[in-house]
């Protein structure tokens, strides 16, 4: 009897588009960077907190929420990681370009992070605790998603 021959099988290429409701505060969220290039975050009645992006529940106080905060453009790095090994995009498809810069950022009134692309590379240039600024896409090219933020650059 031969030795098993371990076999696989290439079914393949497939593509599966699919979408998804993001829901009355995700639409009002991204309806406001469109129309205002900012953001929007939503205050707790029982912790006070502001969250961005807004969300129907506070988690810790499992409080229903709905007192819309408008907020600036404008936040601080809290955290950040510059990326040099090339993985799949998963919304491409395709390897994202390296390096980049991933943070995590505390968008200036709210008490969470948010996280995006900073717009620098050379990590001797950043700092936690410097202050960015979100730049958007022309609003004529937004199309009501995390894309519409292109990234957040140093103010320096
Ligand atoms: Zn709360």
């Amino acid at each position: 009897m031969s030795k098993t021959e371990l076999l696989t099988i290439t079914s393949g290429n497939s593509a599966m588009p699919y979408e998804w409701s993001i829901g009355k505060y995700g639409s009002r969220f991204f309806q406001e960077i469109r129309e205002h290039q900012r953001f929007l975050g939503i205050r707790c009645p029982k912790c006070k907190k502001v969250k961005v992006p807004p969300r129907r529940i506070c988690g810790p106080c499992f409080q229903e929420l709905d007192d819309l905060v408008v907020l600036s453009d404008t936040g601080t790095i809290m955290a950040f990681s510059t990326v040099n090994y090339p993985f799949i995009d998963p919304d491409t498809g395709t390897h994202r370009p390296i390096p980049y810069t991933y943070g995590y950022i505390n968008i200036d009134g709210s008490d969470n992070i948010f996280s995006h692309i900073i717009n620098e590379t050379d990590v001797s240039r950043i700092r936690v605790g410097m202050k960015v600024r979100a730049v958007f896409r022309h609003p004529e090219e937004m199309e009501g998603n995390i894309k519409d933020i292109k990234y957040f650059d140093i103010i320096r």
